[in-house]
Order: C-alpha cells, then sequence, then structure tokens
C-alpha cells in the first residue's frame, strides 16, 4: 500500500508511522517527520529533536542555556 507522506506528500511504500499526541502520522523520512513533530525553541526557533529542556510553563527548549535566557512573563 502506498501511503503519501503527511509533511510534503511523497508516496512511500513503507512510511514511517509514528504515535505523537495520540495522533498517527506516517512520513517518508526521519526529515519530514521532524519539521512535522518536532517541538520549536521559542528563545532561538530551532527544532528541538534531543531530549530538550523543559521550561517552567511547558515550553520546550534546545537547551539548559536556552530555557535560562527567556525573561519570565510577569
Ligand atoms: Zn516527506
Ligand atoms: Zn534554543
Amino acid at each position: 500500500m502506498i501511503i503519501p507522506c503527511d509533511t510534503c506528500g511523497f508516496p512511500s511504500s513503507e512510511p514511517l508511522k509514528i504515535t505523537y499526541h495520540d495522533k498517527v502520522g506516517n512520513y517518508c523520512c526521519f526529515e519530514c517527520a521532524m519539521t512535522l513533530l518536532a517541538p520549536v525553541c521559542p528563545r532561538c526557533n530551532c527544532k528541538v529533536v534531543g531530549h530538550g529542556t523543559y521550561g517552567e510553563h511547558g515550553e520546550t527548549f534546545c537547551s539548559s542555556h536556552c530555557a535560562q535566557l527567556v525573561p519570565s512573563p510577569n
């Protein structure tokens, strides 16, 4: 069965099937999966594809460095 990639639409006979937040997606490659699924660091806007660092309000930062640089909202 040919399934189109959720990110780019590329048809793949062996897509990566990834379940994330109870939603199943089909991707042609890891890059497409990361493009759609990876959280974005609110400080430097890079894709967080590693463990990342969680902020006080549930944000995902790429590193503890970025997490410390974000000013508190009050
Ligand atoms: Zn794709
Ligand atoms: Zn960052």
